[in-house]
């Protein structure tokens, strides 16, 4: 078995000596199963966050940052610093061996990429222009972060060590401290003995469209259960699936949104209700100041069962006349989605102070907070980014 030594968190929340510990070795389907798409593209295909986007970027509160893959302490709130760079940024890892350097020719640069010691997950890259005492700059993107607060640190300490802990009696109120407070999130594929975290998300996808996505990504993303929301195009072909062509409104595609979603915690139906109270399904090929048949409200359905629910929604709110005109909500089949550009993806997260998402994306986020209490995610969700 191939190992690799570095340091872990002990049962007591301390670092241990350095040990050799097997590598973390999976496929890319198990890693895809276990993360995000977002964490997946950037931990796995060796992608980087938009600046000023992720977050942690200013979080300042003690911890432990860990790897989202599989658990490894990487650096500790008290390395951390604003750069100014718009990612976060550390001045020094929490122990040398835990972090792997290797360079990287990629984008015609030479730059010193940073990569997870035990499961090789690419964190981000290292610079010379740090602040003393080190002169490094670690900048990171917080998808692969994994935070971990101060008071539960010991919660990181892998099982196998805990076990060994608990059969020396000298610390054994130190184990059971750490065994309530129960494993974090995903377990190393080093851990062995009885696992106490929940089993991995469900994944189903859903595509909508509601004019503007903007603002039909931003009122998904406040949903418990939700794990994603991209923005992108359907309707149309794969050529034509960007910003410019779209916007002319011939290519056939409707600005749509993916929603990734566990459906053991939020619906299909739940997430059609979102959708019919967030917008105006009885305006054909516009969505008040948006005009073109890139704005028109459509449900782009991947299976007959979709299909079915969607037909039955709209059924009952036309019978039950929440509407005072007729829906004129599109149902298409789904042939594909192409995610928009960068830029567009979070927008409005990332630009709370836009003045089109002031004035119609937030008004939005704040219908469905009023009127799905039960469905928003709670503070500490953890499918939040
Ligand atoms: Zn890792």
């Amino acid at each position: 078995m191939e190992t690799v030594t570095v340091r872990l968190i002990g049962a007591d929340g301390k670092l241990t000596e350095a040990k050799a510990v097997p590598k973390v070795i999976l496929s890319d389907a198990e890693w895809k199963r276990r993360l995000t798409p977002e964490q997946y593209r950037i931990a796995r295909g060796k992608g980087t966050e938009r600046a000023f986007c992720g977050g942690l970027l200013n979080n300042k509160e003690p911890g432990i940052y860990a790897c989202i893959c599989c658990k490894l302490p990487l650096f500790s709130s008290e390395a951390k610093y604003d750069s100014g760079t718009g990612w976060p940024s550390f001045f020094q890892p929490i122990a040398a061996e835990n972090i792997r350097e290797e360079p990287d020719h990629s984008l015609g640069m030479v730059r010193t990429e940073i990569l997870c010691p035990r499961c090789d997950a690419h964190l981000g890259h290292v610079f010379d222009d740090g602040p003393p005492p080190t002169r490094r700059r670690y900048c990171l993107n917080s998808e692969v972060l994994l935070f971990v607060p101060k008071e539960k640190i010991a919660t990181l300490a892998e099982p196998a060590d805990r076990s060994q802990h608990g059969a020396d009696s000298s610390s054994k109120q130190s184990n059971s401290t750490a065994s309530d407070t129960g494993h974090l999130g995903l377990a190393a594929a080093t851990t062995q003995g009885k696992q106490s975290q929940r089993p991995a998300p469900q994944r189903a996808e859903a595509v909508f469209a509601g004019g503007c996505f903007w603002c039909v990504e931003a009122v998904f993303e406040q949903l418990d259960g939700v794990l994603e929301v991209v923005s992108g195009y359907a309707g149309g072909t794969a050529e034509t699936a960007n910003y410019q062509a779209v916007s002319t409104g011939k290519t056939g595609h409707a600005e749509a949104v993916k929603i990734v979603y566990d459906p053991t915690r939020i619906s299909y139906e739940q997430l059609l209700k979102v959708h019919f109270a967030t917008h105006d399904p009885t305006q054909l090929n516009r969505q008040g100041a948006d005009v073109g048949p890139q704005y028109r409200s459509a449900i782009f359905y991947a299976d007959q069962q979709q299909k079915e629910l969607a037909e039955a929604m709209i059924a009952d709110l036309n019978a039950a006349k929440v509407f005072s005109r007729p829906i004129v909500t599109t149902l298409e089949p789904l042939r594909g989605f192409y995610p928009a550009e960068p830029k567009h993806q979070d927008f409005a997260a990332c630009n709370p102070n836009h003045p089109y998402v002031q004035a119609v994306a937030m008004p939005k986020v704040q219908k469905v907070r009023e009127k799905f209490k039960s469905l928003i995610k709670t503070a500490e969700g953890s499918d939040g980014k």
